[in-house]
């Protein structure tokens, strides 16, 4: 799995999905992410393109390409 140059994902590193308010890692996507079934209006990126900024703006990490779940 790699990061998508498309809209919406942009070549993106961080993603967000604004459904189940998680961030996702696509340098280390794993199928489970499920970023293929994405909703494009659910699609989230970054500026700056960090997880810092995706934990600052609420969302949390995924539990397989990040980890430290909080649910
Ligand atoms: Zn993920």
């Amino acid at each position: 799995m790699t990061r998508r140059y498309s809209f919406p994902f942009n070549g993106n590193r961080y993603i967000g999905n604004t459904n189940t308010n998680e961030v996702h890692d696509l340098d280390n996507e794993k199928s489970n992410c499920k970023i293929n079934e994405m909703k494009t209006n659910h699609v989230k990126t970054f500026s700056p393109d960090t997880h810092y900024q995706a934990k600052s703006e609420g969302f949390d990490n995924c539990y397989w390409c990040i980890g430290n779940s909080k649910y």
